[in-house]
């Protein structure tokens, strides 16, 4: 992996990377592009005892992720939200979600909390399938929320289950899109993959889905989601880092489709759960070589249009 990964320990942990330092490193990257800033779509704020537990799993590393995920950024809240402000991050969200039912309308009561004390945070909101959910996301949209969040490896849910069908409908109309984890990586589930995604897009081709590490594990089917749906989008999430190249890299026969989607590839990075620093993600983008106009619109334009920003 790259250089600047903070000192290993024991235990597997790392040191996070000197504030300064890194947002150093990540201005590089983008200033030269003459962007304002960077939008990123996909990051991670959650109540402390569900982020703990997020933590925990990924400590565990045990046999569902079958390798070391050391959390780079293990920090106290404020110190994650100045992180990204100094990165030059000028929106991000607060991605979370629900494993079991009756969390949903908690955590988007949690989430729109925090997104009144952080102007610079999407307002973000869940569901799960629950018979309450058609009236909880309605609620959540009404209030503001902005994007939404989809787990279907770790909700164990099929994004086709009927009780999802007023979500869907109220997401489509208020057109409020909704970044979804339905890729088989790193974690392959009973309904991951293309088809329980693309069975919700039969029934609402104008859903607008992001989809979450390119739609990691099945690159290609998720790309064609892409070329078929107005609506559809692709979130960079870990993808083409060092990473995950080393298990799930992206089809060089891909090269040409990414190139052609750059205006439907958003930023994303799942800060601040991952096992490399945040630079890596943005270096990882820039050495694609698709050029400044595709990384200005990645990093900047794709969601500033999207969320009109
Ligand atoms: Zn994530």
């Amino acid at each position: 992996m790259c250089e600047h990964h903070g000192a290993a320990t024991l235990t597997g942990t790392v040191s996070p990377p000197d504030p300064a330092v890194e947002a150093a490193q990540v201005r590089a990257l983008w200033e030269p592009l003459g962007l304002p800033g960077i939008i990123d779509v996909h990051t991670h704020f959650m109540p402390t005892r569900v982020m703990d537990k997020v933590w925990n799993y990924f400590d565990a590393a045990g046999p569902k992720i079958g390798r070391p995920w050391p959390i780079t950024y293990r920090e106290a809240e404020d110190e994650r939200v100045e992180r990204l402000r100094s990165y030059g991050v000028l929106a991000f969200s607060s991605m979370l979600y629900p494993h079991k039912p009756e969390m949903g309308a908690w955590l988007n009561a949690w989430s729109a909390e925090f997104a009144s004390r952080h102007a610079d945070c999407l307002h973000t909101a869940t569901f799960f399938p629950e018979p309450t959910a058609g009236d909880y996301v309605r609620d959540a949209v009404d209030a503001g929320a902005r994007v939404f969040k989809s787990h279907i490896q770790v909700g164990e849910y099929d994004p086709r289950d009927p009780l999802l069908e007023p979500v869907w409908g109220v997401l489509s109309e208020a057109q409020v899109p909704t970044v979804i984890h339905c890729g088989s990586g790193p974690v392959a589930g009973e309904f991951t993959g293309p088809e329980p995604a693309a069975g919700v897009l039969e029934r609402f081709p104008d859903l607008p889905l992001i989809v979450a590490h390119m739609g990691m594990g099945e690159y290609s089917a998720f790309l064609d989601l892409a070329e078929r749906y107005e609506n559809v989008y692709l979130d960079t999430t870990m993808a083409f880092t060092d990473f995950v190249e080393e298990t799930m890299p992206f089809p060089e026969a891909e090269r040409g489709r990414l190139a052609d989607l750059g205006h439907k590839v958003l930023l994303g990075t799942d800060f601040p759960n991952i096992p490399y620093p945040y630079a890596h993600q943005l270096e990882a983008l820039a050495g694609l070589g698709m050029g400044d106009d595709w990384l200005r619109a990645v990093w900047h334009g794709n969601s500033a249009r999207l969320f009109g920003l």
